[in-house]
């Protein structure tokens, strides 16, 4: 089989860029292999606004420019919804923070956003004496959904290749690939915290983040916003809500824990005092990088092998964008922004 591309991994990474290739007429296959979970057990949520601090996520306009136009002609495409608009409620601790959120909707740059008022509390199960801040024109992806509907699309398609992708197999041409049968002009990783495996991209300088989540069902709750403090409410529906998450800088693994599950519960304590019950616990790694930015660029040595990783704690925004420049720059030539292209880790220390 000849195609343009294979691409190793299909979560956020990896679907937005087939996507790219499909929208570009390009042909290609995608290997996954199930070994890592980010995007299907992320929150999907999406919003500009740095909820400690309210300052602005780097890029965040130019990313939602791009994602929720992207994720719309996906939900037509594969007739599913899995973007569900929702406003964030923020929890405000203090007289002083709600100062400092006052402050922060005079910048042009949450206009659209963040929301110049106190708002009243008015859930007698929320616990939030100084009320809240509203975040607008928010929302959440169902990553899950969306995952699913597009590996069914892709499987229907027979471009879904649903193997382990084996690195000692590949064969490097000058200008081309083989693996098994498949002779490719490129390929792109998209491994998430899998590229640690990955002989040829195992040394860039990610930071991954482990997060834990939780579901319960709270039947008297009825949120209609998610709610956030120093974690979130988010309602999924049928009373059901996802609880989190939690940062573990040192466990490598997918297996949920106890003390991540008491860390959570005991905070949703701090902020909600209706009867619930935990239904659910899901865990996954976020590929993070050191210095907080995508990595995006060719192998120094090997210019047919190529990487989008690096999403960190925001694959929903980040990922069509990054896959839009990552195409640019293979098939057009265009220049990668230098604060998310892989050089500038090997001007320091060679991959
Ligand atoms: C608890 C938690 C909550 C989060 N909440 C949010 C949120 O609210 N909003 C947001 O935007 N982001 C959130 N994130 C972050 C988001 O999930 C990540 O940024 C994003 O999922 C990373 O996508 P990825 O495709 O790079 O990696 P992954 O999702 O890890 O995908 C990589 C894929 O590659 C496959 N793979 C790896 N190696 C191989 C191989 N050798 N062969 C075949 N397949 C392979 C894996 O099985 C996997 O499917 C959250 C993450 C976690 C863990």
């Amino acid at each position: 089989m000849n195609v343009d591309y294979i691409i190793v991994g299909l979560g956020l990474a990896g679907l937005a860029f087939a996507e790219e290739l499909e929208r570009n007429h390009k042909s290609f296959v995608v290997f996954e292999d199930n070994s890592q979970n980010s995007s299907l057990v992320a929150g999907g949520v999406y919003n500009p606004v740095i909820l400690k601090r309210f300052t602005p996520v780097w890029d965040a306009l130019d990313q939602l420019k791009i994602a929720i136009p992207f994720y719309k002609s996906l939900e037509e495409k594969l007739s599913t919804q899995f973007n569900f608009p929702i406003d964030i409620y923020r929890i405000f601790t203090s007289v002083e923070e709600q100062n400092n959120w006052f402050n922060a909707c005079d910048k042009p740059f949450f206009e659209d956003y963040m929301i110049a008022e106190v708002i009243k509390n008015t859930n007698q199960y929320i616990n939030a004496p100084f009320d809240f801040g509203q975040i607008t024109n928010t929302g959440k992806i169902d990553t899950k959904v969306l995952l699913e509907s597009y590996r069914n699309y892709l499987n229907n398609k027979s471009q879904l290749i649903n193997e382990s992708f084996d690195y000692t197999t590949l064969q490097l041409q000058n200008e081309s690939i083989t693996y098994k049968k498949i002779n490719a002009k490129q390929l792109v990783f998209c491994e998430g915290y899998g590229v640690v495996k990955n002989p040829y991209f195992k040394d860039i300088p990610l930071k991954e983040a482990k997060g834990e989540l939780l579901t319960i069902y709270a039947p008297e709750l009825k949120l209609d916003v998610i709610i956030k403090s120093s974690i979130f409410i988010m309602p999924l529906g049928d009373d059901h809500y996802k609880i989190g998450a939690t940062f573990n800088w040192t466990d490598k693994t997918l297996i949920p824990t106890e003390e991540a599950k008491e860390e959570l519960l005991s905070k949703l304590n701090k902020i909600m005092t209706v009867p619930y019950k935990v239904v659910g616990q899901s865990a996954g790694i976020r590929p993070t990088v050191k210095d907080r930015r995508p990595i995006l660029g060719r192998h120094a040595q090997y210019k047919q092998l190529s990487i989008l990783n690096g999403l960190g704690t925001r694959g929903v925004m980040l990922a069509p964008k990054l896959a839009k420049q990552l195409y640019g720059y293979l098939e057009n030539n265009q220049a990668l922004d230098a604060i998310i292209d892989l050089n500038r880790f090997e001007a320091k220390e060679p991959l």
